[in-house]
């Protein structure tokens, strides 16, 4: 299989490693330099904490690709993906399968402008994944993959199904999810009830949860997700998201949350506009007010702007 892994960071490089080494034919396309020269110099250094390896993979800026391949997997962050799929069209053909495994909600509305719906399969991943530096990927550990079909068919679904099996053979541990929708807005919304919190508090999650605030706070945040949610085709409890987001973020303990670590630590744009943004954009399709998340949407780009974030 072609295989093309738009946007080559931390879980680009991941999935792309572990495609490659299954035996696919993949190419890396990235935009920033001095990753892509360490990656053509030496390879893509790869760690799993207790070994390092060279992996030789050839790497691309978006323009030098011509080749149309089989399967491209979006791996920018949320608000690159425009800029990426416009760039890429040369790799885009009649048959080529877009999977999109991004955090937050919205993306289909990137990719149906440009790719037929017919070729879309979104999903959602557990796997994790960071760069020590440009070249040098760090990832162990287990994940989940789950992904599905975007267009209702049979032919779609047996699609998705081979796209499964491809991840599968690559020990991606991957599943054929009935519904899709569902499992991204449920890692949206918890990934919207605390992430940018955290970053708004500079705190860990476990330091923000011992608060007295943060159970009547997430359930406000948690109530605008799921209203939106659920009119989005999503089947979410309020109760139920409430529960797990709380209880996961204390046991997680002392991890700061990614949009903590872009914002705060590396003074780098956040994913807010796909995940509490979302909300408070879509639940004006609904007539609906989304306060919390507008409010916490502000107040992040807010702070990008004194933290002057490029
Ligand atoms: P990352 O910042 O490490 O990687 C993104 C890469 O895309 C960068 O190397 C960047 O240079 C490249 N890029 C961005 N825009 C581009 C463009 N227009 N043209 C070419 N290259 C471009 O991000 P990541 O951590 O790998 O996350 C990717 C997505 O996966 C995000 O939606 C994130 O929320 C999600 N995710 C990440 C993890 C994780 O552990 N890293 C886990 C689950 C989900």
């Amino acid at each position: 299989m072609k295989v093309a892994i738009a946007g080559s960071g931390a879980l680009g490089s991941r999935f792309g490693v572990m495609l490659h080494d299954a035996g696919n034919e993949v190419t890396l396309i990235d935009k920033w330099p001095e990753h892509i020269e360490l990656i053509r110099k030496n390879g893509l250094l790869v760690d799993n904490g207790e070994e390092k390896r060279y992996v030789n993979i050839p790497v691309f800026y978006p323009s030098e690709v011509k080749e149309t391949m089989d399967l491209v997997f979006v791996f920018t962050k949320s608000m690159g993906l425009q800029e990426m799929i416009e760039d890429i069209k040369p790799v885009i053909g009649e048959h080529t399968k877009i999977i999109c495994l991004l955090n937050g909600v919205g993306h289909e509305t990137i990719l149906q402008e440009h790719i037929s719906l017919h070729n879309i399969f979104m999903g959602v991943t557990l796997y994790t994944a960071s760069l020590k530096g440009p070249g040098h990927a760090y990832f162990n550990g287990t994940g989940k993959v789950e992904i599905q079909n975007f267009v209702v068919g049979e032919k779609e679904e047996l699609e998705a199904k081979q796209i499964v099996e491809l991840l599968n053979e690559a020990g991606l541990n991957t599943s054929y999810s009935t519904n899709v929708t569902t499992s991204i807005w449920r890692k949206a919304c918890t990934n919207g009830a605390m992430n940018a919190i955290c970053a708004l508090l500079d705190s860990n999650l476990h330091q923000y949860c011992s608060t007295d605030q943060a159970e009547p706070i997430t359930r406000q945040i948690v109530k605008e997700f799921v209203i939106v949610a659920n009119k989005k085709g999503a089947s979410l409890n309020e109760e139920e998201i409430v529960d797990y987001v709380l209880q996961a973020s204390k046991n997680i303990g002392s991890h700061y949350p990614s949009m903590h670590q872009d914002l705060v630590q590396n003074h780098r744009y956040t994913e807010v506009d796909f995940l509490n943004g979302a909300v408070a954009r879509m639940s004006k399709e609904f007539e609906h007010e989304a306060p919390y998340n507008e409010l916490i949407t502000q107040l992040i780009h807010a702070k990008e702007q004194i933290l002057e974030v490029k």
